[in-house]
């Protein structure tokens, strides 16, 4: 078991610190061109991993170059072009009404506030924060992603449970410059170390400040649950 820092602000910047040294390169891994390729991205990869997202897309993009082919496609068509990702129906039916609502009151472009992107249909907080991110360059929050609220947990930067109050909390203790960044560096990190069933705590550069570290902790602060 490691020992975390003094406080939660220090704790954060030292995790950091460590994990840009660990991951200089890391970024979205979603391919896109366009906004409207990143939103369609983002609400597919729900659940679903960024490759298979990636994949589909690029025939999905050639076929759909605009917010009028999304609105003008049935939710048939859409679901078969679409097959193989997770939820392919609900999804198609996002991507139908996004395109819908892009058209009627956006004159076809992506928005760029947080409210007007949670109106469309199948994005919520998460999704809007990555649009906001990497389409527009504003950063008004944390993505709270799985690996980001397994992490965090694990690490003691919070206790909460609900994405949106594990994100109230981080924000208070990350620094602003550093909140696009931190997603993209808990994400490398849960899937080369810090994964979900059997992290690499051997092998960690958080392992010393770590208190879920499974050394001689007993437990899991993401889940509660004994190693
Ligand atoms: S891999 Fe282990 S030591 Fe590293 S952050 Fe995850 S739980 Fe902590």
């Amino acid at each position: 078991m490691g020992t975390p820092l003094d406080s939660r602000e220090a704790q954060a910047v030292e995790v950091l610190d460590r994990l840009y040294e660990e991951y200089p390169d890391t970024d979205i891994s979603l391919n896109f061109s366009t906004k409207l390729e990143l939103l369609v991205a983002v609400v597919l990869s729900a659940q679903c991993t960024d490759e298979r997202v990636n994949d589909i897309c690029e025939d999905l993009f050639e076929t759909y170059r605009s917010p009028e082919d999304y609105a003008a496609a049935s939710e048939e068509e859409l679901a078969d072009d679409i097959y193989g990702i997770t939820f392919h129906n609900n999804k198609a039916g996002y991507l139908k009404g996004i395109g819908e609502i892009l058209v009627d009151e956006h004159d076809g472009e992506v928005p760029d506030t947080m409210s007007e992107l949670t109106d469309l249909p199948g994005v919520g907080r998460k999704t809007a924060n990555v649009v906001l991110q990497h389409a527009h360059d504003v950063t008004e929050g944390i993505v709270v992603d799985t690996h980001v609220q397994r992490i965090s947990r694990r690490l003691g930067l919070t206790e909460e449970e609900r994405p949106e109050a594990i994100e109230e909390d981080l924000m208070d203790v990350v620094p602003e410059d550093d909140w696009r960044m931190f997603t993209h560096l808990f994400i490398s990190h849960g899937r080369a170390t810090c994964t979900a069933r059997s992290p690499d705590c051997a092998d960690c550069v958080l392992a010393d400040i770590c208190p879920s570290e499974r050394g001689d902790s007993s437990a899991d602060l993401a889940s509660g649950a004994e190693w």
